[in-house]
């Protein structure tokens, strides 16, 4: 497991965007996938594109096509909050399964124990694990630690939980129950300047708000975090039904089965990615484009009809839309 203090996602994303830069890459930047396109054999062949801007329809022709479109924290399940980038709404998984890719464990997702529950500007933003891998404990409102302060993502969720609902020991805030985590006790454990050291994105997220980490605990509660499922792939990292779409990262389905330890997962991004980038660069050496069509949209929405779904909701997503509670 590698980190940068607490900012190991911008050190990955700052030499990964130099090193596309410097290889000259093209990027199409505010575009989404909205639709994956087949050719006449049922094989990826490319995607249709939306520029989120000016809503213009671009056709991406694609010899092999990668999905590696995130989590899904923004679809906000059973009222969560959630750490996730706004992009964060499954579109992936959306995009594969019109195509005809298996789905595999979509209903497991994690819930990080501790996302923040104050103030309200920062509801479920990531309170990282290093927090209480460096001595903070979880506190409830009777100032008792009612877990023990190593145990893993789940137990900690439900622990948490359990301790603002059935026990009722939770603390109010804004935005429902919560519980302490406490902070100061890092500096206890570790001495003076332990936290600037060794957490400094968390210290400067609260002092934002005027609050010292160092001298004042912070309210916590479970935050959707990490999509366990997601698109079903071989060891090439290719979806088994849909020949030449491959996928990589949290997009994936199962990699860590149903459930997930801190810290992998940029672990498997870096060799998953690599895996389906490897894969897909072989294969795009034997494939010969054909005629592109969208026909499995309307075998979809023929299956979805006689299913008797009927629905005005568009996917992907895309965004999530806070203008409108009943759309979250
Ligand atoms: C706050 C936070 C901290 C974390 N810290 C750690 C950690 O310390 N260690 C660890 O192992 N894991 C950590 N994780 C988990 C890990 O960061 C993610 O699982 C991982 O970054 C997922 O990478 P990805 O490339 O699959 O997806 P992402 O990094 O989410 O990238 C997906 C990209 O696809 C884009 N996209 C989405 N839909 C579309 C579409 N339709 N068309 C075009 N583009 C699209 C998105 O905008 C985004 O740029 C953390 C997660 C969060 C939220």
């Amino acid at each position: 497991m590698h980190a940068a203090k607490d900012y190991t996602g911008a050190e990955i994303m700052r030499t990964l965007r130099d090193e596309v830069f410097n290889l000259g890459i093209p990027v199409v930047d505010f575009t989404a996938a909205i639709e994956l396109i087949l050719d006449e054999n049922g094989n990826a062949s490319g995607a249709v594109l939306m520029n989120m801007e000016t809503k213009e329809l671009l056709i991406a022709r694609a010899k092999t096509v990668i999905i590696a479109t995130g989590g899904a924290g923004r679809m906000h399940y059973q009222g969560f909050p959630t750490s996730n980038h706004y992009g964060a709404t499954a579109d992936g998984l959306v995009l594969g399964y019109r195509a005809g890719a298996s789905l595999l464990y979509a209903e497991t997702l994690q819930y990080h124990p501790t996302g923040a529950a104050y103030p309200q500007q920062i509801f479920g933003a990531l309170v990282t694990e290093k927090v209480r891998s460096l001595g903070a404990k979880l506190i409830n409102a009777d100032g008792t630690v009612f877990m023990h302060p190593l145990e893993t993502r789940d137990v900690a969720a439900a622990a948490i939980i359990r301790e603002c609902s059935d026990r009722g020991k939770g603390i109010d805030t804004a935005n429902g129950k919560a519980v302490w985590l406490d902070t100061p006790m890092i500096e206890m454990i570790g001495g003076e300047g332990t936290i600037e050291k060794r957490i400094p994105a968390m210290m400067r997220m609260f002092k934002g708000y005027g609050i010292d980490i160092r001298k004042e605990p912070i309210l916590v509660y479970p935050t959707l975090h990490y999509q366990n499922g997601g698109l079903d792939i071989n060891v090439n990292c290719e979806t088994p039904n849909v020949r030449n779409l491959f996928c990589a990262g949290e997009a994936v389905g199962g990699i860590h089965g149903k459930n997930r330890l801190m810290g992998n997962s940029l672990l498997d991004i870096i060799v998953f990615g690599r895996c389906a980038g490897k894969s897909a660069a072989e294969r795009s050496r034997s494939v010969t484009n054909q005629t592109l069509t969208l026909a499995h949209i309307l075998a979809y929405d023929k299956e979805r009809e006689a299913a008797g779904i009927q629905t005005e909701i568009t996917s992907p997503k895309l965004l999530p839309n806070y203008t409108n509670q009943k759309h979250i």
